[in-house]
């Protein structure tokens, strides 16, 4: 069997947010638990997705693991550091490996700078802080070579981003974000904002770009018929937790978790008469709030399964089979014990 390099590994990673009461003395009353103790591993070349429902700690995850958000407590080892120990400076110099997509590319673009000045820019300011030895004709062919093998000609390089469409916008993204040359990319819902028929190009143009330029993607889409196409595995969160972890293909025709159960059953299928008779799982109320600290399982209020253990007892991620990781006492039976 093939063995798989990490390029990353997460070990329980908390990202709480204080709740604070008071006008002029503050004082912190509890705390938001947007992300509870997460762990796992990102394979290189691969694309791992986070799914789940909104406010579930899939984007505070990422921004946490570009170290945007303020990380708790745990550790992310990213190629023998832990980023969660970075000082600003060693920070700066790791950046150039991992950057990040955004969802929205218009609020991510400066409108007043030119196309090629915003993907040359990182590598002008790496240059400046002589992290990258590059002078200003290399990058802005760098640029325009990126731009180009992003379906953007060297004759939009001049223009603002005003002057392009949704999808171009998107483009010229992705271009900057190569820039650096990342071995690690965050996509924080690269392809929601866009019209189905540029969403297949934008994951296309993706694709492509993972095998020229070896890229490995931590991929966050709401849409689950996305997830399936783009990723090699996938990760599905409830509450700040993973509740469930498989390959792709594995995870969509045999899901586990009675959550990931309810949200497979909601996604459109192309079949009217598979659509017709099968049957959709209703979750139970709204997703509870972060800020309750609960002892069981954080899905226990929702699950139409629990059982008098689910509330006192947090299941832990263990493994089944498959490469399947599972986080319920309705498989304890056929797990081997294999912690995530
Ligand atoms: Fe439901 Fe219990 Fe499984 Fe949690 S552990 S998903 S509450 S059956």
């Amino acid at each position: 069997m093939q063995t798989r390099e990490t390029l990353l590994e997460i070990k329980d990673l908390k990202v709480h947010f204080p709740i604070e009461k008071g006008l002029l003395f503050k004082k912190d009353v509890g705390s938001v638990r947007a992300v509870d103790g997460i762990s796992f591993s990102v394979y290189k070349g691969e694309s791992l997705g986070l799914v789940g429902e909104s406010g579930c700690g899939k984007s505070t995850t990422i921004m946490a693991l570009a170290r945007l958000e303020r990380i708790t407590s745990g550790q992310v080892w990213f190629e023998g550091k832990d980023l969660a120990t970075l000082n600003a400076e060693q920070l700066i110099q790791a950046r150039k490996d991992f950057q990040i997509i955004f969802q929205d590319p218009y609020s991510s673009l400066d409108p007043r700078m030119r196309v090629i000045d915003i993907v040359a820019e990182p590598m002008r300011i790496f240059t400046k802080k002589a992290i990258l030895t590059l002078t200003e004709k290399e990058i802005e062919e760098k640029a325009l070579g990126l731009l180009d093998k992003c379906g953007l000609p060297a004759s939009y390089a001049k223009r603002y981003p005003h002057e392009f469409s949704g999808g171009q916008r998107q483009r010229i993204g992705i271009a900057r974000a190569l820039s650096l040359g990342p071995k690690l990319i965050l996509a924080d819902e690269p392809v929601s904002a866009l019209d189905v028929s540029i969403q297949s190009q934008i994951l296309n143009l993706l694709k492509d770009l993972q095998k020229e330029f070896d890229l490995t993607f931590i991929f966050i889409a709401h849409d689950l018929s996305v997830v399936e196409y783009f990723c090699n595995r996938v990760a599905v969160m409830y509450l700040g937790n993973i509740v469930e972890m498989a390959p792709s293909h594995e995870l969509y025709v045999n899901p586990m978790h009675p959550y990931t159960k309810a949200l497979l059953s909601a996604v459109p299928i192309p079949d009217p008469v598979a659509a017709r008779t099968r049957k959709r799982l209703i979750l139970k109320g709204d997703v509870p709030s972060p800020s309750i600290v609960r002892p069981g399982c954080p899905f226990y209020e929702r699950c139409h399964k629990a059982m008098p253990i689910c509330e006192k007892q947090k299941p832990a991620l263990l493994g089944a089979e498959a490469g399947h990781q599972v986080a319920c006492f309705l498989y304890e039976n056929i797990q081997g014990g294999e912690h995530a």
